[in-house]
């Protein structure tokens, strides 16, 4: 019987108040309902007080809550926390929430594993499970949302679709779940604190901007050179430079936002001048800006941070053509709750 059950976050409001109609009751029972589940993220009927008692027991005789539960929650030493969220079918993935002294940032997981082959990342080497659900990527911005308040007295402010998994390639759900943080019967959260992070499929880039989506892109590029990028993220040999370059045009021209390319520079493998040379020239086909990342080891030799020498290269040369450069610290490394280093260690 309990598998007849269907998830009733799966159900659209209209869909919801259908339902309390076609049990003779009224329909804004459904509106009712909806907010508790989203506004209110109840993971339980019980907790729906302005409903009767018999209305919860029907809810329940007919529909789960699927919600997660964060089974281990871990703190750095520089405040980052980490947390390894259950699933309800008992998949772990791991979200993380990253403050400043003005800000908190969730980084959330849109995938269990990932189904790219990036070389450098830890989460490549679990293999894609499956796609989360869109509440299961709202629970977790919920939960980060709740621990903000908790230890730091404020809400969340900004979210990052940087954890697990490659967001385009679970393109509707994630789409569906920042419809829902954004929407004043959610979370209320402006798009434009919310950022994807992809490893670029061009196609997908495209759709988002005939969808007119108002959050922020970001990309990972880590290399302009189709060479040097397929030896280290093999998916470029199908998604190539000159296709990403060209949906990124097509990305500006339709949404007039801002491209973040995020880089990592690597001990031999692009740290030479014509390296930062072909990132300039790709920066130039749409107004972007670089945030040069370090890279946060993942327990083999392949590859090293760049030195202290080749990063100074790419800031200078960045800058002296007018391109807005950051180099960004790693935060929550000693957890591992750092860029590339979501493995489900803590999960397991
Ligand atoms: N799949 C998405 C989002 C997840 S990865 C994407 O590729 O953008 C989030 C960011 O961490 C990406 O920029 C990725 O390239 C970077 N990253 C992966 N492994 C890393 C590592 N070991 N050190 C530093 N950054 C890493």
């Amino acid at each position: 019987m309990e598998s007849k059950k269907r998830d009733i976050r799966a159900l659209t409001r209209e869909q919801l108040r259908d339902f309390f109609v076609s049990q003779g009751d009224k329909a804004f029972r459904g509106n009712q309902v909806y907010e508790w589940l989203w506004q209110k993220s109840a993971h339980s009927f019980d907790v729906m007080t302005n409903l009767s008692k018999a209305t919860r027991d029907m809810l329940e005789e007919n529909f789960v809550i699927n919600h997660i539960q964060v089974d281990q929650m871990q703190r750095s030493s520089d405040g980052t926390i980490k947390n390894a969220v259950r699933l309800h079918d008992d998949l772990v993935v791991e979200s993380v929430l990253i403050p400043t002294k003005t800000r908190t940032t969730a980084c959330v997981s849109s995938q269990v594993g990932c189904s790219l082959d990036c070389k450098f990342c830890a989460t490549a080497r679990l293999k894609r499970m499956r796609n989360l659900n869109p509440d299961e990527i709202y629970d977790q911005v919920v939960a980060i949302d709740n621990e903000s308040r908790l230890y730091f007295d404020r809400p969340l402010s900004n979210i990052v679709f940087m954890g697990m998994g490659e967001p385009l390639m679970n393109y509707n759900n994630v789409l569906k779940a920042i419809e829902k943080i954004t929407s004043p019967e959610g979370l209320g959260m402006s798009p434009k604190r919310i950022t994807v992070s992809t490893s670029g499929v061009p196609k997908l880039i495209k759709k988002m901007a005939d969808e007119a989506v108002k959050f922020k892109l970001a990309v990972s590029l880590h290399s302009a050179i189709d060479e040097t990028r397929t030896s280290i993220m093999p998916f470029n040999a199908t998604f190539t430079l000159a296709d990403l370059r060209e949906a990124l045009v097509y990305w500006y021209q339709k949404t007039k936002s801002r491209i973040t390319y995020e880089y990592v520079v690597w001990e031999g493998i692009n740290d030479q001048r014509k390296d930062v040379d072909a990132l300039v020239e790709f920066c130039r086909f749409a107004p972007s800006k670089v945030n040069l990342i370090e890279y946060n080891p993942i327990d083999d030799g392949d590859f090293q941070q760049a030195s202290n020498k080749a990063i100074e290269m790419y800031v200078e040369t960045l800058e002296k053509n007018g391109i807005t450069v950051t180099v960004r610290r790693s935060r929550g490394k000693d957890i591992d709750a750092a860029c590339g280093q979501l493995a489900n260690k803590s999960g397991s």
